[in-house]
């Protein structure tokens, strides 16, 4: 199980390579605008929206890579101590609060505490109205970092504000009238959006994508398959769809890929936070067929 997922992930970076260096995720990237180090990718998406082309963006999780259990390098770690702001989730990475804790940067922005978790789950960021908050957050810090370019933080704050809201809204009106109100997923990373918008959210796996199902959990799972007339089990991109395959087999129903984006794939490279969370829509609207 343990192999096969790292050999996945292995070929996913193998892909992705091409394109960080396109990125040019680095600190050699030129521009005289600040540093700013985030730890996973709905972080860097707030940071680039707020910060426009003032500031080159690091990220520690590269594409392709499932974030939950990064590693960090000698570099990577230097990175963060040298950067004029470091924007990341405590709790969720560990690699990254032990950076954080050594390095002690001037400016950090704690997500988490930014968007009010609730009982230990840290994908906030599912929920759009949680992640405003984030961006909030972030665009007082960069105005303290960069207090000349404040204005231009601000507006683009509005801006990301202003599509947030709207896919939030787009999210409350696609998700009101299903025929399903359940969602089985392949880990545990959809509690916000399920309490936002309305649905129950069962996971395969535990809150980390490691954690694996026992026997006596996937039986309670087929039950509830069957009792609330499921048809999808969801699956991820960036950890194996072994488990919701079989279980799906099993039961002679369907999978449908939902992304937690925690982080971009090769396959969803060009997407960003917006286009992936209305693919989500769509994907639950079929899966749980609403109107
Ligand atoms: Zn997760």
């Amino acid at each position: 199980m343990r192999s096969r997922r790292t050999a996945v992930v292995a070929t996913a970076v193998a892909v992705a390579l091409p394109l960080l260096a396109a990125c040019g995720g680095g600190s050699e990237a030129s521009s005289s605008g600040m540093q700013v180090v985030t730890s996973f990718y709905p972080l860097q998406y707030v940071v680039q929206r707020v910060a426009g082309d003032r500031a080159d963006v690091v990220n520690l999780t590269q594409p392709g890579k499932e974030p939950h259990d990064i590693e960090l390098s000698v570099r990577q770690t230097a990175e963060l101590g040298d950067a004029d702001l470091v924007v990341y989730e405590r709790g969720f990475q560990a690699a990254v609060d032990d950076a954080v804790e050594q390095s002690g940067p001037d400016h950090v922005v704690e997500a988490g505490a930014a968007a009010g978790l609730e009982g230990g789950d840290p994908h906030f960021w599912l929920d759009p109205t949680r992640l405003a908050k984030v961006a909030e957050a972030v665009e007082a810090e960069l105005a303290r970092v960069d207090p000349a370019n404040a204005d231009e933080f601000s507006a683009n704050l509005a801006t990301l504000r202003s599509d947030l809201t709207r896919l939030d809204r787009s999210l409350s009106r696609g998700l009101a009238d299903c025929r399903v109100d359940t969602i089985v997923v392949s880990h545990d990373a959809f509690g916000y959006l399920g309490r936002r918008y309305g649905l129950d959210v069962v996971g395969i796996n535990g809150l980390s994508p490691d954690a694996e199902p026992s026997p006596a959990h996937i039986r309670t799972l087929q039950g509830l398959i069957r009792e609330d007339g499921i048809t999808t089990v969801f699956s991820e991109e960036l950890v194996s769809r072994e488990l919701a395959d079989s279980l799906a087999r099993d039961l002679g129903i369907r999978t449908a890929v939902l992304d937690p984006i925690e982080g971009l794939s090769d396959a969803t490279a060009k997407q960003d936070y917006l286009s992936l969370m209305r693919a989500n829509l769509r994907a639950l609207q079929k899966g749980n067929r609403c109107t």
